[in-house]
C-alpha cells in the first residue's frame, strides 16, 4: 500500500527502532510510548485491521502474538507480566490502518482500558 505508514516502515522509507524482523513479521518501538515498554508488531504484508484479516491470516496472527510474546519477554517483562492490545477500529482508538500489535510492559496497567 503506497500511503501506509507501516507499509512504508516495512519498506525502509520511514525509520523506526526496529527491534525484530523475519520473513512474516516487523517489531519496532512505538514512537509516542503508554508505558516504559511499548512496541508494535506488524505483519509485512499489508492487512488494514484484524476485522479485515480471515482464515488464510490465521498462522500471521499467531505469529504477531509469540514475536510480541517474544520481544516482552526478551525485554524482561515475562515474569511481572505485558499485556497486547490489538485498537480495531474508530472506537478502539485505531489511528493507523495497518494492523498492529502493541505490546506494553513495564507498569502496572489499569484494567478496564479508558
Ligand atoms: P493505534 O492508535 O492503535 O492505531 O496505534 C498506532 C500507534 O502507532 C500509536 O501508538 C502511535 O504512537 C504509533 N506510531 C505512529 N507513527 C509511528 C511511527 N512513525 N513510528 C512508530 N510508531 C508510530
Ligand atoms: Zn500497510
Amino acid at each position: 500500500m503506497a500511503d501506509c505508514l507501516f507499509c512504508k516502515i516495512v519498506g525502509g522509507q520511514i525509520p523506526a527502532s526496529i527491534t525484530f524482523r523475519d520473513e512474516h513479521v516487523l517489531a519496532f518501538k512505538d514512537v509516542n510510548p503508554k508505558a516504559p515498554f511499548h512496541e508494535l508488531v506488524i505483519p509485512l504484508r499489508h492487512i488494514a485491521d484484524l476485522s479485515a484479516a480471515g482464515g488464510s491470516d490465521a498462522e500471521l496472527l499467531g505469529r504477531l502474538l509469540l514475536a510480541g510474546a517474544a520481544r516482552a519477554r526478551e525485554a524482561g517483562h515475562g515474569a511481572k507480566g505485558f499485556r497486547v492490545v490489538m485498537n480495531t477500529g474508530a472506537d478502539a482508538g485505531q489511528t493507523v490502518f495497518h494492523a498492529h500489535l502493541h505490546v506494553l510492559a513495564g507498569r502496572s496497567l489499569g484494567w478496564p482500558p479508558g
